[in-house]
């Protein structure tokens, strides 16, 4: 009666006991077994399983615990990797090929390591001789003898159990009972040192985080500085290059921010393209008056000198070049009297090798020849600003080459004269 009460009163405590979430390594060399120790614990089939990268993780429940195992991959260049799950473990499961003999050493040289780590040592540590069904296979006392591990364990005051298993015999409820025993064993150490432990697994493991913060944070500054020296660099260079590029090619002053947006590129343009539109409408009117009269002129002047008729027909071309280079050289000299055209050809000459030193021919307007006020200046320069302006002067071309046979005097100055230095001074200002 009072053994059976006992036994209630046990069952009650262990039911009121808290959920307790427990965090265990399982590491070793590589192709010891991990994996598939951890697979068959989890309930799945154990072989033919694939080399781990990095890691795995397994979650199981065992009685009142939730138990996370990491299965760390064990080659030797990422084993480095294994510090970093040290600090929240509770307890370690190390597993060792006992087929192996070769590797007994280097098994040896990284057991001690682990359990020489500051975070470690002092944790209850189960070690799996794995692989017992294999043919040759190491006992239980002869990996004892090989690994040193009396000796380890006492220096480093893990308490240890050692389990010969294999892990490809079963999987879930079948596993190899030794693994099955050893478990039990580390999960009933962790849970008789449970707050001793746990309250070190809680200070190790801010420690860690608060370090690797401040890693992170030393990681982003580094990257901070460098970018920072290269962005620097690059600027002295783009403006060694530019500057240099410029003094020799370009004396004109740089734009600073020759990028606009293209659509008040575009708004702009077409504004200034309407009132073009507008002002050469107004103007054809003058013109075609202006042209009536010169006409006229002609006529009367071809009377009184009496010239014959080849000259009288010279002087109408020329009267018509002069009414149509009038407009683009009034740009220069906006209050030429119109009767200055018979000066003829001389004029004519001089004025020509001015347009053709101009840059922007902007107010290439011809249809506003008689207006005072000057030219507005011209538009902010940007990558998509040639395109733009290009089009109101491809139109008014367009529109000139209509009017007579004076277009071919001007016409292909007007292109040479805006699409070279433009172009080139565009070109250089962005390269
Ligand atoms: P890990 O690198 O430590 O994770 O090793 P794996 O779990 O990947 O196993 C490596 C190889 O050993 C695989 O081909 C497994 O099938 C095999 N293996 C694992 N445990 C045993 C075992 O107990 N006996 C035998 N015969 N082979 C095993």
């Amino acid at each position: 009666m009072f053994s059976l009460m006992a036994t209630c009163c046990g069952w009650v405590r262990r039911w009121r006991e808290p959920v307790r979430k427990v965090t265990l390594v399982m590491v070793g060399l590589d192709n010891a077994g991990k994996t598939a120790t951890a697979k068959g614990i989890q309930g799945e089939y154990p072989e033919d399983v694939a080399p781990t990268v990095g890691f795995s993780k397994v979650d199981l429940r065992q009685g009142k615990f939730e138990v996370t195992i990491f299965d760390l991959g064990g080659g030797k260049k990422i084993r480095g990797i294994w510090k970093n799950y040290y600090a929240e473990s509770y307890g370690v499961i190390f597993v060792v090929d006992s087929s192996d003999e070769q590797r007994m050493e280097e098994t040896k040289e990284t057991m001690s390591e682990v359990l020489r780590h500051p975070r470690i040592s002092g944790k209850p540590i189960l070690v799996l001789a794995n692989k017992q069904d294999k043919e040759g296979a190491l006992g239980e006392a002869d990996v004892i003898e090989c690994l040193s591990l009396e000796q380890l364990v006492n220096e480093h005051k893990c308490l240890c159990q050692i389990e010969p298993c294999s892990a490809v015999l079963g999987y879930g409820k079948k596993i190899d009972k030794s693994i099955k025993k050893g478990l039990y064993w580390l999960l009933h150490i962790i849970a008789r040192d449970f707050d001793a432990l746990n309250e070190r697994i809680q200070k190790d493991t801010m420690e860690q985080r608060a370090l690797e913060e401040q890693e992170k944070q030393e990681r982003a500054e580094r990257v901070r500085k460098l970018r920072e020296e290269r962005e620097q660099r690059e600027r002295e260079e783009a403006e060694l290059d530019g500057t240099s590029g410029l003094a020799d090619l370009d004396p004109e002053p740089v734009i600073v921010n020759p990028f606009q947006p293209i659509a008040s590129v575009i708004i702009e343009n077409e504004k200034k393209l309407e009132k073009k539109r507008q002002n050469m409408e107004k103007d054809n009117d003058g013109c075609s008056l202006k042209h009536k009269m010169d006409h006229e002129q002609i006529e009367t002047q071809s009377q009184i000198s009496n010239s014959s008729q080849r000259n009288s027909e010279f002087g109408l071309v020329e009267n018509y070049q002069e009414a149509l280079t009038q407009p683009l050289e009034n740009e220069d000299e906006t209050d030429q009297p119109s009767s200055e055209s018979d000066n003829g050809k001389k004029k004519t000459k001089k004025l020509r090798i001015k347009r053709s030193h101009r840059v922007e021919p902007v107010s290439t307007d011809e249809s506003a020849p008689k207006s005072p006020t000057p030219p507005p200046p011209p538009p902010p320069v940007g990558w998509g600003t040639p395109k733009v302006t290009r089009l109101p002067k491809l139109q008014l071309l367009g529109e000139t080459r209509h009017n007579g046979p004076g277009e071919c005097a001007w016409q292909p100055r007007a292109l040479r004269g805006w699409s070279r230095p433009s172009a080139g001074r565009v070109s250089r200002r962005l390269y």
